[in-house]
């Protein structure tokens, strides 16, 4: 049975007597969607198939035009991909009602969904003025992705009933949808969303109003770390991507996706969880701000760590690296480590002589890399430093569960004592005997375990302050964000104590107290405890 309940104070037009105070998503027929950007014409679409009505609302002709051509085109891929018929897509559009008149349109909505630019003010504004406007028993949503769902009901006389229901983009797509409660929402009105992100074909996530929540609060401090790890130099803008897709398995590079999302829209999600959180782990990367201070967002504006208008185009920041000779000989030492012993047979099976002591002749040094240690103290144990390059193997079942093991990354690294043109050497080899690799200077964690290990923190803080349960936070990163494992299964296929040791070794290293186990970490690692399984 369909039933309603009224947020507002008796007196107000609306049903008051219910037998349940939970709207099933049946009783969600209107749905008025406000801002037909990037996110509300997605929403829209959605909306729109499951069979509801859909009043979607601009500023003007103009912002409706572009958002209903958006949405057109979208539905047309569908019907060109052959995942929508003619006659379903024209059912759809005509479920959907464009419209500039926003007091009409959401008179008799039974859900408002606001997709407006991440502005307090301008979410304020409207949520006074939806107040005025809706029905009392009308539920008032908002897409925010960073702002403060408390502060943006705090401006409208029944907060009760004003909660976050945030997709992913492209929303007909995304699995995902967090929906948050604020301290003055409904639990009625909390259930009544996630029964309905169920009907739209979604998994929803329950959490309260907390900067970042759960998704944005784990990628965007990782992503600045990346920016962050090609500001100090450590790697080329592409090494780092490739660490992120070849090392963990993740759809996008970190650079790429922030290009894709806005960096404009990274740096203030930083400054929301910054201003929530304090600390050193939202600071946003000084490059961030400078890209954004040059207006190179990303693809929307034709720039942002790579060029979309001359794709190849060198780094706008950060250094490319060469590709030199194939050294003759290489000294593979392989004392303390033997890592490295099926790197000597590919070696050897391309043609190049391996032998275990560097001569004259050697024109490169081998030596195990371990990201919890300094590749330069194995380096000064040989006779000759300059020419160390260390490689660390990511392995296919280290982070990608499904493998046998397989070297799927070479981390190549190089302390700084190692002379010019030996990362050169080293990548020309590593193309030789097939290996993918990417090349790091000598940091803890050097590229993978280093942008890995500080998101795995976060995700177990988050769980530490009790926000979320670590299958809640897996589920979140895989379809929010399209991990193949949620971090905490990584975490515990990486091993708790290894992860613990060498976020120590980073925190030693950098000084940065992001960097500092978070005592529930250093507990299950000391207790032999997982946090998945
Ligand atoms: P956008 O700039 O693409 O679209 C916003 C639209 O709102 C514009 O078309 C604008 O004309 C319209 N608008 C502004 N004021 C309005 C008003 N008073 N009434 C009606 N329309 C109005 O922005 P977006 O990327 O779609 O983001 C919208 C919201 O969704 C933001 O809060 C954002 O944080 C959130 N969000 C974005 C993403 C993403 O990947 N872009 C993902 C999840 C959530």
């Amino acid at each position: 049975m369909s039933v309603a309940v009224c947020y507002a104070p008796a007196g107000r037009k609306g049903p008051t007597t219910m037998t349940s105070n939970v709207i099933q998503p049946v009783g969600i027929r209107q749905v008025a969607v406000i801002g037909l950007g990037l996110m509300g014409s997605g929403i829209a679409e959605l909306v729109a198939r499951s069979g509801r009505r859909v009043d979607a609302i601009e500023v003007d002709q103009g912002f409706l035009d572009q958002g209903m051509a958006r949405l057109h085109a979208s539905l047309d891929r569908a019907v060109s991909r052959g995942k929508l018929t003619d006659a379903a897509r024209d059912e759809i559009l005509a479920r959907i009602r464009p419209t500039v008149d926003l007091a009409a349109a959401v008179a008799d909505a039974d859900l408002v969904i606001e997709a407006i630019p991440e502005r307090i003010d301008l979410k304020r504004t409207l949520f006074a003025q939806l107040d005025e406007v809706c029905r009392a028993n009308a539920i008032l949503a908002t897409n925010t992705s960073s702002l403060s769902i408390t502060e943006i009901a705090g401006g409208t006389r029944y907060p009760a009933r004003v909660a976050g229901l945030h997709f992913f983009n492209p929303a007909p797509v995304m699995k995902l949808v967090e929906v948050i409660s604020t301290v003055l929402t409904s639990p009625e009105i909390d259930e009544t969303l996630a029964l309905l992100s169920r009907d739209l074909g979604k998994t929803p996530i329950r959490v309260s109003d907390r900067a970042g929540f759960i998704v944005n609060a784990l990628l965007v401090p990782y992503l600045n770390h990346a920016i962050w790890l090609l500001e100090t130099a450590q790697a080329t803008r592409e090494d780092i991507d490739k660490a992120a897709t070849a090392g963990l398995g993740l759809p996008m590079g970190p650079l790429t996706l922030l290009d894709l999302i806005g960096l404009d829209t990274a740096l203030a999600v930083l400054e929301t969880l910054q201003a929530e959180f304090g600390g050193t782990r939202y600071v946003p990367a000084p490059l961030l701000r400078k890209l954004c201070d040059a207006r190179l967002f990303g693809r929307k504006s034709g720039r942002g760590f790579y060029d979309y208008q001359r794709p190849g185009s060198p780094a706008a920041a950060g250094k490319d690296h060469e590709v030199g000779p194939v050294p003759a000989e290489v000294a593979l030492i392989r004392e303390q480590d033997d890592s490295l012993g099926e790197l000597a047979g590919r070696i050897t099976a391309a043609g190049i002589s391996v032998v275990p002591h560097p001569s004259g002749q050697t024109g490169l040094v081998i030596v195990a890399a371990d990201p919890k240690q300094r590749v330069l103290d194995a380096a000064m144990a040989t006779a000759h430093p300059a020419d160390v390059v260390g490689v660390h193997f990511i392995r296919a079942g280290n982070f990608i569960r499904a493998g046998n093991g397989e070297p799927g990354l070479a981390e190549l690294v190089l302390p700084d004592v190692t002379a010019a043109g030996m990362a050169a050497k080293a990548a020309a080899l590593a193309a030789r005997i097939g290996l993918n690799a990417v090349i790091s200077r000598d940091r803890p964690g050097f590229l993978v375990e280093a942008l890995a290990y500080a998101q795995f923190n976060d995700a177990v803080r988050m769980f530490q302050d009790g926000y979320a349960s670590p299958a809640d936070i897996d589920t979140a990163m895989m379809l929010g964000c399209g991990y193949p494992h949620g971090p905490l299964q990584m975490l515990d296929d990486a091993g708790p104590a290894n992860v613990v040791s060498v976020l120590e070794a980073m925190h030693a290293a950098t000084g940065d107290p992001a960097y500092t186990p978070v005592p529930l970490l250093a507990e299950y690692a000391t207790a032999g405890i997982r946090f998945r399984s």
